[in-house]
This record gives structure tokens, C-alpha cells and sequence, in this order.
């Protein structure tokens, strides 16, 4: 296992609504090594959407440090937290969110293209990634035309896109029947061991999650081993 892409140290975060004030992650500490994948298991509404999103830069702690790819990335102002996120991180959900009016080579490429890829270079990678997917036969395709399994492929292959340090993945196989998740998951976890990623998925699902290096569970807003 590698250097250590993510680490959280002493995460707090709390949602406050009228007059209550909800204490989600009441310190969150945890280190992923590049390559190794960590599944989160917790009950619904425990904050494991939370937490993804804080990892991830999508929001902002109350406290604690976020580093990213040996970076001080928490504290980044947003401009280079965007940066970094393009580079070094990759978000898949539970729901695809492809753009519906690309195909999926296109929905692949453009993140690249974002980041300062070449189209030419963008597309090429694109290609690869898709067929380590099985969707050779499938690039030219509209999301609208892909059955779920395929969409969710798609997202994957566009989260990775950029060459992340960092998957976070919130139940992406969770909107899919239990046969097709269990192939999709096994893909996913195929692919970012071979690119050497470390991801942190949250799941529902004890069986998928037993395949992973490390379970971890939200417990009293802390994470403890599973
Ligand atoms: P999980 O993903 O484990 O289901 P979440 O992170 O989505 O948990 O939510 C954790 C808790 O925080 C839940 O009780 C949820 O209702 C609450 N919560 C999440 N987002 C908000 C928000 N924007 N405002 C207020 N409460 C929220
Ligand atoms: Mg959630």
C-alpha cells in the first residue's frame, strides 16, 4: 500500500435547523493509502453523505483538516480547492448525473478537457477507460440509451477520468439490482486497485463491502473500524 491521499484529522460538522443543532461528525479522524479501498457502513442518516462531501471539498467542515495528496486542502481558498478537485479527487453517486446530451466518450472526456487535456488526448483516454468498463461498443451512446448498469459504469469511468488520488463514492451501485451491482462494484474495485486509487465508498451492502481492505462505521459522529 501506498502514501497516504487522503487524511482527515478531527472533522467536526453540525447542521443547525430553528432553534436545534444537529452534531454529525463529532471527530473524524482517517488516513487512505493510494491503492487501498476503505468501505463506509453506517445506518441511514448518520452522515455518511456528510462526510463524502467534506472529503471530497463539496463542503466545508466546521473543523479539522483535510489533506489531500499531501496538501493542506481544507484550507485552500476555493479557487484552488476547484483545482484540486478536478485533479486529484473523483465523485461518484448513487445517481449518474451524466449530461444527457453527450455521449458517453464525451461525458468521459470533458472533465479531462476541463483540467487542460487536449480533446484529441481527452477522447483516446476516454476510450481506454470505457473499455476496461466492457463499453468498447458503447462510446457513441447517449446515457438515455445505456441501461442502468451502463450509466453507472459511465460515472465511474468519468470520476477516474483525471487520474484522481481519491474515490469517493456515495452508494453507486445502490440504484442498480443486486446481480447488476454486484458486477459493476467488482469492475470498480478491479480498476482503482490496478490505477492505484484510494476510495472510500459508502455502502449498504455487507457483502460488496467485505471485499474491500477496511470496513469503517459512523459511530457518535466518529469513525471506528467496522
Ligand atoms: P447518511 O448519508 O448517512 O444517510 P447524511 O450525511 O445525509 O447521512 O445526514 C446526516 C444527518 O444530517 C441526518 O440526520 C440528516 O437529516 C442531517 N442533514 C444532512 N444534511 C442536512 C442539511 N443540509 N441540513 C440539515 N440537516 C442535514
Ligand atoms: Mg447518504
Amino acid at each position: 500500500m501506498g502514501e497516504t491521499v487522503l487524511a482527515l484529522r478531527d472533522i467536526t460538522r453540525s447542521y443547525v435547523s430553528g432553534d436545534e443543532t444537529l452534531h454529525v461528525l463529532r471527530g473524524v479522524n482517517l488516513e487512505l493509502r493510494a491503492g487501498e479501498t476503505v468501505a463506509l457502513v453506517a445506518p441511514s442518516g448518520t452522515g455518511k453523505s456528510t462526510l463524502l462531501h467534506i472529503a471530497g471539498l463539496l463542503d466545508h467542515p466546521d473543523g479539522g483538516v483535510i489533506e489531500i495528496a499531501g496538501r493542506d486542502a481544507g484550507r485552500f481558498p476555493d479557487k484552488d480547492q476547484t483545482a484540486i478537485r478536478c485533479s486529484e479527487i473523483g465523485f461518484v453517486y448513487q445517481f449518474h448525473h451524466l449530461l444527457a446530451e453527450f455521449t458517453a466518450r464525451e461525458n468521459v472526456a470533458l472533465p479531462q478537457m476541463i483540467a487542460g487535456t487536449k480533446p484529441a488526448a481527452a477522447r483516446r483516454r476516454a476510450e481506454e477507460l470505457l473499455g476496461l468498463f466492457g463499453l468498447g461498443h458503447r462510446l457513441n451512446h447517449l446515457p438515455g440509451k445505456l441501461s442502468g448498469g451502463e450509466q453507472q459504469r459511465v460515472a465511474i469511468a468519468r470520476a477516474l477520468a483525471n487520474a484522481p488520488s481519491v474515490l469517493l463514492a456515495d452508494e453507486p451501485t445502490g440504484n442498480l439490482d443486486v446481480g447488476t451491482a454486484d458486477i459493476v462494484f467488482e469492475e470498480l474495485l478491479r480498476v482503482v486497485r490496478s490505477a492505484g486509487v484510494g476510495a472510500l465508498i459508502a455502502t449498504h451492502n455487507e457483502e460488496l463491502a467485505a471485499r474491500m481492505d477496511r470496513v469503517v462505521t459512523l459511530r457518535d459522529g466518529m469513525l471506528v473500524e467496522g
